[in-house]
C-alpha cells in the first residue's frame, strides 16, 4: 500500500535515501541563500508542530510496519531545530519501528555552527546518525560566490565538530561552480577540503544554473557561463586526484552528472583517474550522458 503522507511542496533527498522514509520535520531551508539552489525558495522556513510529526509517524507505521529501517528528515536543514524537538522526534521514530537502523537529515555549515559537539554526540546515541553536507568547494571565492556563508576553513571546522560527535558525513562538491575561470583551483581546494574533512561518502554534482536563482540570474546576464563535459571531466580528475580521505565511498551518480563513476577512496583513487584519463584523451567517444537525460 502506499503510504500517505501529504507532503509540503517539492520534497527533495539524496539519491541514497530512495528507500527511506521521508519525514519533514522542517519546512525550507532556514538559509535560502545560496546562489545556485532553487530547492526552498517558494517555502517560507518553519519547524513543524511534533503532533504532526506524530500523527505522520503513527501513520507510517499502521502502513508499512517493521519494514522501515531507515528515515530521512527532510527539508534543507532539519538539523538547525532545536535538539529537545529533534530528541522527540527520534523518540517516537524508535517506539514506531523497532528496525529502525538509520536517521539522516541535511545538514547546513550554519546549523553545524549552532549545534554543539554534545548535542549532536547525544543526537546520534538518539539515532540520528548521518548528515549530508553541500560543501559545494574548497575555494574561499568560490564558496563566496555560492553565497554558503562560510569559508573553506569554517566548512572544515564545522564539519569536524560533527565528526568529532561521531557523525557519519556524506559530503557533495559542486562541480563547475567557479566556471571555467576557476575551475582546476576549485578543483584542488575542493580536494584540500575534502581531504581535511575525511567524510565516509563524496558525491559530486554538476552545477546547473536555474532561472529564479542568483546564478540562473548570472547565466542569463552571461555573467556564468556553465562548462562542458569535457571541462567538467578535466575538473572532476583534478579533484579526485587531490583527495586523499582515509576511507570514503565515492559516487558521481547524481543526475546532474555526465560521467557517473563509483569507487571506494584511496583504494579506486588510481582507477578512477586513469578512467578519467582516457576519456580527456578520447573526449570523441567517452560515453557522457546525454543533456536530456541529466536532472538538477
Ligand atoms: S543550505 Fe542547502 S538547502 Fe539551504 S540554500 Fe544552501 S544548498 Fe539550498
Amino acid at each position: 500500500m502506499p503510504l500517505t503522507i501529504e507532503y509540503e511542496g517539492t520534497l527533495y533527498r539524496p539519491p541514497s535515501e530512495g528507500n527511506s522514509l521521508i519525514l519533514q520535520a522542517t519546512i525550507g531551508c532556514s538559509w535560502n541563500e545560496c546562489s545556485f539552489c532553487a530547492m526552498y525558495r517558494e517555502k517560507r522556513f518553519r519547524v513543524r508542530r511534533i503532533e504532526e510529526l506524530a500523527a505522520e509517524i503513527e501513520a507510517a507505521r499502521d502502513q508499512l510496519g517493521a519494514t522501515v529501517r531507515k528515515v530521512f528528515l527532510a527539508d534543507g536543514d532539519a538539523l538547525i531545530a532545536k535538539a529537545s524537538y529533534l530528541h522527540a522526534i527520534l523518540d517516537l521514530l524508535r517506539t514506531a519501528f523497532p528496525r529502525l537502523r538509520r536517521v539522516s537529515c541535511y545538514a547546513s555549515p550554519q546549523a553545524l555552527q549552532i549545534r554543539t559537539v554534545d548535542e549532536m554526540s547525544a543526537l546520534r546515541e538518539a539515532g540520528l546518525t548521518q548528515y549530508y553536507l553541500g560543501v559545494e568547494s574548497g575555494h574561499d571565492t568560490v564558496l563566496e560566490r555560492m553565497q554558503k556563508g562560510v569559508d573553506a576553513a569554517e566548512m572544515i571546522r564545522v564539519a569536524n565538530k560533527a565528526k568529532d560527535a561521531g557523525i557519519k558525513l556524506s559530503t557533495m562538491i559542486l562541480l563547475g561552480a567557479g566556471g571555467a575561470e576557476l575551475s582546476l583551483e576549485h578543483a584542488r581546494e575542493s580536494g584540500r577540503v575534502i581531504s581535511a574533512i575525511d567524510p565516509r561518502f563524496v558525491s559530486t554534482l554538476v552545477v546547473t544554473p536555474v532561472a529564479g536563482t542568483p546564478l540562473g540570474d548570472d547565466a542569463e546576464r552571461g555573467d556564468f557561463v556553465p562548462m562542458d563535459p569535457i571541462a567538467l571531466t578535466h575538473e572532476l580528475r583534478e579533484f579526485v586526484a587531490h583527495t586523499d580521505v582515509s576511507g570514503a565511498v565515492f559516487r558521481s551518480n547524481h543526475a546532474s552528472n555526465y560521467l557517473p563513476l563509483g569507487g571506494t577512496l584511496p583504494k579506486d583513487k588510481a582507477r578512477i583517474v586513469e578512467t578519467l584519463d582516457a576519456v580527456l584523451n578520447a573526449p570523441d567517444a567517452a560515453p557522457f550522458t546525454p543533456e536530456q537525460f541529466r536532472g538538477l
